[in-house]
This record gives C-alpha cells, structure tokens and sequence, in this order.
C-alpha cells in the first residue's frame, strides 16, 4: 500500500517498532521529494551537507528498511547501482542508456493485457512489468 506522506510513514514505521532519526527522515522526505529515482550515492551527495556525519553505507542501510517497509521501491535495471522510487503508484519507466535517467509514464490501456494474457492461459494474473529503453530528449539533442 502506498504512504500517502512522510508522516504517515514515518507513522507506520514507529507501529513497526522502528525508530526515528533525523537522518532517516531526511532520506525519505528527500526520496519522497524527487522524480529522478536517485541511486544511494545520489542521496548522499544531496544529504550530507546537511548530515556530515551520514555515510553511503547508513543511506542505504536505511533504504533497504523502507523498501522492506513497502514504502520504497528499488529498481534494478541494467548492471548499474540500484536506483530508488517512492512513488508506488502503477507507472512504467523510461530508461536512458546513454546518462541512465529514468522518466515516469502512464499507460492504464496495458491493464488490458493482464486481462488477454488471463483469457488466453487461464492465469489468475497478479501483476506484469515493462520497461522502455532508449535516449532521453535530453541525450538526443547532444548527439
Ligand atoms: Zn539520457
Ligand atoms: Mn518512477
């Protein structure tokens, strides 16, 4: 189920016996904040400003909680570090192979191929992922 806001995370993590740190709100509200899927490091560099102390280790430590929480997804596309989402809405991804960007998109009309795939093999169908590969707008005007 998805978090509707960082307090009503955090919130439900505290009910989970897990306890609150500044830094560990600062990564998710930094995580809830951003539309660019940053990796651990991203995070990092954004954070540790304000975190001297933080390390890549305690960021990603503390992302392996959340996304064992159910409030974070982790996606692994390519051979790359593993990139981050907390938006859990039903969306598809975009991938750049050139800088490794990713872009959000909707697409509702492919829930019809949940409904042919159960038609056609008798699944009770759970779920499905796609993901697009290709060169952002911004990589394809530098070529
Ligand atoms: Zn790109
Ligand atoms: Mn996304």
């Amino acid at each position: 189920m998805a978090a509707a806001s960082v307090s009503q995370a955090l919130e439900q993590l505290k009910m989970n016996g897990v306890r609150m740190t500044p830094q560990r709100h600062a990564i998710l509200s930094y995580l809830m904040g951003v539309k660019s899927h940053p990796t651990a490091d991203e995070i990092y560099k954004a954070l540790s400003p304000n975190f001297p102390s933080m390390s890549v280790a305690t960021i990603y430590n503390n992302l392996r909680l959340f996304v064992d929480a159910g409030f974070v997804r982790e996606l692994t596309y390519g051979d790359d570090s593993s990139r981050f989402d907390a938006d859990l809405s039903d969306h598809y991804h975009a991938i750049c192979k050139h800088c490794g960007q990713i872009v959000d998109f909707h697409y509702p009309p492919l829930l019809d191929v949940e409904q042919a795939a159960s038609n056609i093999t008798g699944f009770v169908v759970e779920g499905h992922r796609m993901e697009i590969y290709g060169v952002c707008s911004d990589c394809s005007v530098k070529q």
